[in-house]
Formats: C-alpha cells, structure tokens, sequence
C-alpha cells in the first residue's frame, strides 16, 4: 500500500476531471459523489468524508463518504474546523453566523476507527458549504504531503456547491414568484420596452380565455381594440417613461370575440438597484369590473333593504289595528246582514271591503317579511322534512288547479345548517309561483278549465357539500329579459292584484343569508325552474 503524497501532475488532471464533471452535475448529491471518486482516485486508501451544510439553516446537513464508516451522530454533532483553516477561508464571519461550526486545532475524526486525519473547509465567498475530511488508518498517516495537495480540489468543490447552491435558490425563487403571479387574485400583465407580453396570469388567461402562448410574446397593442389604442397607448408610453397610472378603464377583449370591462393600475419597472434609473418594464394589475359591479349591486341592495325595513316597520305598526278592525267588523257585517237577507250586491261590496284589507295586511307582513333581518341562527335541519312540510301546506292550491304536483328527494340527503322556517317560505313562494304560472298557462288555453299542469320539487345532493333544491313547472317560463327584474321588490306581472312582488326578493333574501345562490333555468317541464344551492355546514 503506497501513501505518497500525489504528485503535482496528478494533482492538476484531478481538478480537470472535477472541472469537468462540475459542468455536468446538476444537484448536490450528484456533484459530491463524482468529486469523491475522484478524489478517491488522486489519494487512494483514505478515509473520506464530505459534510454539507444547510445555509438556510446553517446546520450540517448530509454526508458522503468513501473508504470508511462514520460516526452514527455525525450530522447531528458541529463541524470542527482549525484556526489556521478558519484564516485561510476568511471565514470568520460564517463561523459567527452558525452555532454549528466550532474552532478548534484538534481534529474531530467523523470516521469511526479512525483517529489521524484532517479537515479543510469548503469555503466560498466568505460561506462555509461543508468541510472535507481525510482519514487515516493506524501508522498510514500522510498529511503532511495530502493536505497542500488537495487544497486546490477543495477550493473547487466549495465553489461548485455554491453554484448548485446559486441555481437551487434562483430556480426555486423563479418557481416562487410564478406562483405568486399565477395565484394572485387580480389580472396581470407584464411588457417589456418593445411592448411585447413578457407576464400574463391565470386570472387575465381565465378571464379573457386566451391560451398562454397566443398572449405572450405578442405586442400588446395588438389586443387593444382601435376604440381605445390611443388612451392605452399613451398610458403605456407614459409608463415606460416611469409614470403611475391608475384606474385605467379597459374594455378587456375575449377570445369569444366579446369584451369584459376591466380597471388597470399601471406602473413602471425599474432596474434593480437602480431607484429613478431607465425602465425595464411596465406592469398592469387589473381587476374584472363586473365583479366590482356585481359587488356594489349588492351594496345598493342591502341599503335599500334598511331603509325599506324602517319604513316597513312603522307603516306596518300604524297599518295593523285598524286593518283588523275592518278585516273582523266587515266579517262581522256580511253574517249579520246575510242572516237579515240583505241585498246580495250589497253583501258582496262589504265582502269585498273585507278581502282588499286582508291584502293590505298580507303585503304589509311580506314587506316586514323582506326586510326583517334573520338575526337567527343556524340549526341542523332535514332537508326531506322541509320538503314534505312546505309540499303539504301549498297542498290546497295544487288540488284546487287540478295540477300534478310531484316530490323526489334523495334518500342520502343530509342534515344542512339552516333556519327550517326560512326554508319552508323559500319553497312556498316557490311553489306557489310555479303554480300560479301553471293555472295562467291553462287560463289563456282554455278559459274556465282545469289545468293538466305540472309542478316538481326536487331535493338532491349537488357536490361534496352542496345540496340542491329545485322547483320545476310547466308554465310559460321567465324570459331571458325578465330573470334578474323578477327578484326586485315589488316587480309582479300576475292579474288583479294578486302578486305583491315580494316573493321572489324574500326568497333571495333568505338564500343569500344561508350562504346559497338562486338561479333560473329552463324546466324540463317546458316551464322555469328555479334551482336553490345550499351548503351542507
Ligand atoms: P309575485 O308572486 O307577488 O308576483 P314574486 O317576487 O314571487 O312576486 O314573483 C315576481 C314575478 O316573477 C311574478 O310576478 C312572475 O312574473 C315571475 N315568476 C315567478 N315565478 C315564476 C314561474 N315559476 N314561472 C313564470 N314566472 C314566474
């Protein structure tokens, strides 16, 4: 076994083949094991150890090794390294900066059985990386001539673990700030002085349907409809000049060839480290205005709901006693003056007298219904229970149009939080609605007749925690015009005062507070049904 120092030759192909090997490698394992073959090559029958440290946490981190075992602690114990190692590095820092790595002249042997050796510090721009240690058996000891001789082919391994390192960190930042962009909640775009698409988000991709590679790349005024290419076109110029705009108005065309209307902040980016210097860039960050719109609709709703349920409030407080008294003394009258044999027209008048107050008072209660807030709270309920309830009480009105009222609730249907009473109103209305739009249906076709109409609840589990409630008929349908019209208060198209307008806006009301949405499509009954989602929890 021969232990001479290599020689000055050996020495120079061994960092040729590291450089070379170094260009290949594309992680750290992969680096570490080839230099350790190399090495093992150069020096022959020594012990070897290669030790990373984590720089995030500044921890040993992994170990290789050739021609020995090592401790069981290994990674778990500091790294030692010499004063003399320490000045050679300038790493005085790097040893300040971690708990981990202590000085001290004694080498600390990683390698079990084995008490001779030496460390070097794979030191790099002023960062330790990890430490090279060489091991040698009983009476084998070669320092003297191994340790100069393989300080070069330390130096270069440090600076290839810091390049991997280098290229790790930049992927991964890389990967980091495309998900940031791709994840935001707003539309990005990014162009570069040559206005072309440099950055376009999901959210821009999802809203506009354009596939990735037919924005990027491209010149942004391209997109641009030649309606607004002069106010774009300036407030991008401006830009790259280094100015701020902000709520830049844009109608977004869409693949589908129509356009959504959009708000943009655009804002120019500099070079890096260089504050007020030449611009690289500009960004615009936008947001989907209808969804804005759809927000402050919503607003305006809410307000207009409280002021209604003030005005609800005190009309119905003045309206209910003296509508009672007329509701009770009119019953009162059309008896007595039946029981007298009065004359008929004159016992309908009062009769009527009778049933126009109770319709005051009925549209007063569905005013105060409206705009009364829940304040209640939510309670476990079963769905099929509210279904059958609500069916039977609306059960006089199907009988009396002669009309087919079906129920299928799914079996598995489970308990939702909900206020029952509240679902319960949602489905009447519904119903009621259905069936009136049935009865008008047979009215126009033949006047006088029962209806052979159709109306059918369905209850069934929608997602993994939706259900669905739908009420379908055969009527004559909402149209298109009329879907969202029907859910203000008071818009009613049904005869002699008999809607309030109230219903469908109650109905909304309720859903909304359970969190649910409400929407309209055509029944496979030829009519409208109206589908309710709601959240299981
Ligand atoms: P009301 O029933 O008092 O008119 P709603 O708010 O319940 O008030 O309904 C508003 C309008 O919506 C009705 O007047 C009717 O024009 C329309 N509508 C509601 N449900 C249906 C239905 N199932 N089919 C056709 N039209 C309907």
């Amino acid at each position: 076994m021969t232990f001479s120092p290599p020689t000055t030759d050996a020495q120079l192909a061994a960092c040729q083949t590291l450089a070379i090997e170094l260009a290949r490698a594309t992680s750290e394992p992969a680096l570490v094991e080839r230099a350790l073959d190399v090495l093992a090559q150069l020096i022959p029958n020594r012990a070897l150890c290669v030790r990373v440290v984590d720089l995030r946490t500044r921890e040993p981190a992994r170990a290789y090794v050739r021609g020995s075992a090592i401790r069981e602690s290994l990674i778990g114990d500091d790294i030692v390294i010499s004063e003399v190692a320490l000045a050679h590095a300038r790493l005085k820092s790097a040893v300040a900066a971690s708990a981990r790595v202590r000085v001290r002249d004694r080498w600390d042997s990683p390698f079990t059985g084995i008490a001779t050796g030496f460390a070097i510090p794979l030191a790099a721009a002023g960062e330790i990386y990890g430490v090279l240690d060489v091991g040698y058996a009983p009476g084998n000891d070669a320092r003297a001539g191994d340790e100069p001789a393989i300080h070069t082919f330390a130096v270069q391994l440090a600076v290839a673990l810091r390049t991997v390192k280098l290229q790790d960190d930049a992927l991964g930042l890389r990967d980091y700030q495309a998900r940031l962009l791709e994840s935001a909640n707003a539309l990005i775009l990014g162009i570069d002085r040559s206005w072309r698409i440099t950055v376009c988000n999901r959210a821009l991709l999802d809203l506009t349907g354009f596939a990735r590679d037919e924005m990027l790349g491209r010149d942004v005024r391209d997109f641009i409809p030649s309606e607004q290419r002069q106010h774009l076109t300036s407030a991008f110029a401006a830009a790259l000049l280094g100015q701020h705009h902000t709520a830049v108005t844009v109608a977004l065309p869409t693949r589908a060839g129509s356009t959504v209307r959009t708000v943009w902040s655009i804002a120019p980016v500099g070079r890096a480290g260089a504050p007020g210097g030449p611009i690289d860039a500009v960004v615009a960050i936008g947001q989907d205005q209808s969804k804005i719109e759809a927000l402050q609709e919503q607003i305006v709703r809410a307000e207009r709901l409280a002021t209604l349920g003030e005005l609800a409030a005190g009309v119905v407080h003045e309206l209910n006693n003296p509508l009672t008294s007329i509701t009770v003394y009119a019953e009162y009258l059309v008896r007595k003056l039946e029981s007298q044999g009065a004359e008929a027209p004159d016992v309908e008048k009062l009769r009527r007298i009778g049933a126009s107050a109770q319709r005051i008072l009925r549209f007063s209660r569905d005013l105060v219904q409206y705009a009364r807030p829940s304040g209640r709270d939510l309670e476990p309920v079963d769905v099929a229970a509210v279904v059958r309830q609500s069916v039977s009480i609306c059960e006089h009105l199907v009988d009396r149009g002669g009309i087919m009222l079906g129920v299928e609730v799914d079996p598995e249907l489970p308990i939702i939080r909900a206020i029952a009473g509240q679902l319960e109103q949602v489905l009447i209305n519904l119903i009621t609605n259905a069936v009136h739009a049935v009865e008008s249906v047979a009215r126009e076709s033949r006047p006088g007749d029962r209806s052979d109409g159709h109306v059918i609840v369905r209850a069934q589990v929608e997602g993994p925690s939706t259900i669905v409630i739908e009420v379908a008929d055969s009527g004559p349908g909402i149209p298109e015009a009329d879907r969202e019209k029907i859910f203000e208060p008071f818009f009613t198209t049904k005869p002699d005062g008999k809607g309030t307008g109230l219903g469908l806006p109650i109905v909304r009301n309720i859903i909304e507070q359970h969190r649910g949405e409400i929407s309209i499509t055509s029944s496979d009954l030829g009519g409208a049904a109206f589908r309710v989602i709601l959240p299981v929890l």
